[in-house]
Formats: C-alpha cells, sequence, structure tokens
C-alpha cells in the first residue's frame, strides 16, 4: 500500500475505533493531517475541546500558536504532518491513561512507518515519554536524538508557553533548529527512499535533490 493510502486506512479506522474508554465521550476522533511524505512529523498529546468539536489536530489556541511557530521557520501547517499519542479527547482534557496510549499507540506507529519523516517533534511528556521514557523536558528540549534510527526532538507543549510566557522564546529557539535537523537527518540516509519499499507499481519516490521537497525549506 502506498502511505498516502495507509494514512488513508488509519483514519477511517480512528474515525470508528472503539478499542478504549476514550470513544465513549468523544465528538470527533482526530486522526492527524498532513502529506504523506511530510519530512517532519509534530505529535502532540491528544485532542483538546475544538479538536474534538472539529475532528483536526492542533485547531484551537495552542495550534495557532504551532502555525505562528512553523512559519518562523517559513512552513506552512498543511506541509507537515501533525498528530497526537491519543486520537480522542480525554474527558476535561486529563492526562491519557496508560491502556489509552497502549490501545492508541498502533495508530500512530502505523502513521510513522507509512510517512518515514526524517525527524519527529514531540510536543509535552507523553508524547515524548513515547519515545525517550526515562527524560526531562527540562534537560532534552530541543535536542535531537537518534532513536530507533529516526532523529527525535522533544518541545515544550505550545498549550505550555501559554500559561508560561517564559517558555515561549525558548519554543521559539527550539523551532529554528529544526530546519538543521532535517538536514542532519538527510545527510544521515541520504540516498535512502523517502518511503520504504515501494512496491513495483508505485512513482519512484521523491529524490533527494527534487526541487518540491526542497522548496520546504
Ligand atoms: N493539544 C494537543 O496536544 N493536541 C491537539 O491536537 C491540540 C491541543
Ligand atoms: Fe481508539 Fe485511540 Fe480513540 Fe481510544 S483514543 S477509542 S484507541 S482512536
Amino acid at each position: 500500500m502506498k502511505p498516502a493510502e495507509v494514512l488513508k486506512e488509519v483514519a477511517g479506522q480512528v474515525t470508528v475505533c472503539e478499542k478504549c474508554v476514550l470513544h465513549f465521550s468523544r465528538k470527533r476522533a482526530v486522526p492527524g493531517e498532513g502529506p504523506a511524505n511530510s519530512r517532519m512529523m509534530f505529535i502532540g498529546e491528544g485532542p483538546g475541546f475544538y479538536e474534538n468539536e472539529q475532528g483536526r489536530p492542533f485547531v484551537g489556541a495552542a495550534g495557532n500558536f504551532l502555525s505562528e511557530l512553523l512559519s518562523k521557520i517559513g512552513l506552512k501547517r498543511e506541509q507537515v504532518f501533525i498528530t497526537n499519542v491519543v486520537k480522542c479527547r480525554p474527558p476535561g482534557n486529563r492526562d491519557p491513561l496508560p491502556e489509552e496510549l497502549g490501545a492508541c499507540g498502533d495508530y500512530l506507529e502505523r502513521q510513522i512507518e507509512a510517512i518515514n519523516p526524517r525527524v519527529i517533534v514531540t510536543l509535552g511528556r507523553y508524547s515524548m515519554a513515547r519515545f525517550q521514557p526515562m527524560a526531562k523536558i527540562s534537560d532534552i528540549h530541543g535536542q535531537a536524538s537518534w532513536v530507533h534510527g529516526r532523529l527525535i526532538v522533544a518541545m515544550y507543549h505550545p498549550a505550555a508557553a501559554l500559561h508560561q510566557p517564559s517558555l515561549r522564546p525558548i519554543l521559539e529557539r527550539d523551532f529554528m533548529k529544526l530546519p538543521e535537523y532535517v538536514q542532519q537527518a538527510e545527510r544521515a540516509r541520504p540516498t535512502e527512499t523517502v518511503h520504504k519499499q515501494p512496491k513495483p507499481d508505485e512513482p519512484e519516490p521523491l529524490q533527494k535533490d527534487d526541487p518540491k521537497q526542497l522548496s520546504l525549506f
């Protein structure tokens, strides 16, 4: 299956999923959105009030701030893939429970496999913990680490910076490092295809010097 088809299949399954209790209280599940060949993927915590209403990730105040941060590095939100560790809103925006994270994890895994992003940016602690369970955000924010062959960058959650203004310049500085991290990841696997093992009937994946790809930065 082509990456875009996998994403579509996952989104369809998430929309009707009843694998954990969060399905009882959700209005709309939020699979995530963005191009299948995104070089960066942003993973937040879970849908909030507005996301639950609209079925789209990061559409509230934190989402506006995320768009602002992306624009500072020359990107529109439509150019990156944005999703969450749980796809349905925890009631009252409570933290997701281990069993909910466990039940939902497979969807995220399939999205990551399909997109095969150069860099994964985690927004918030549950998202960070999925890749770096022992880490402390105050120690590692803005730093890139290789985890299972992918470059992972943990960042403070944009909502945290809205509540705590001192985090704002930190988040802005961390975002400014992302273009360099993408290039670093690109150098580390330069000729590797954007998507693994294309089937014979699939078009050639975009090459490194494809202008469509380079136009991102
Ligand atoms: N906060 C998140 O972590 N995810 C969203 O989708 C919106 C707000
Ligand atoms: Fe299914 Fe994930 Fe929603 Fe739970 S949070 S019902 S596992 S889509």
